[in-house]
């Protein structure tokens, strides 16, 4: 039996993840990520809000931005 494991806590308003409009992107995001609970405590997105800062919108988990990765249009 298995069970769905919770995704990150801040998915619902996290503007990363809710501005990526590609479907392989997003997916790609969610597996290494979002919905990854071995992962999410590490996005360093997450590191900055619970200090009270606030990510760029393009900042991703590992901390590079979106355009810092080749092949990302
Ligand atoms: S980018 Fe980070 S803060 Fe946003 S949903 Fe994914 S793991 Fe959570």
């Amino acid at each position: 039996m298995s069970q769905k494991s919770q995704p990150c806590e801040l998915i619902e308003k996290c503007n990363f993840f809710n501005s990526l409009q590609v479907d392989a992107v997003r997916r790609g995001w969610e597996l290494w990520f979002c919905k990854n609970p071995a992962k999410f405590e590490q996005c360093e997105r997450k590191k900055l809000r619970i200090n009270g800062k606030t990510p760029a919108n393009d900042m991703t988990p590992t901390g590079r931005f979106l355009h810092e990765y080749p092949d990302y249009e």
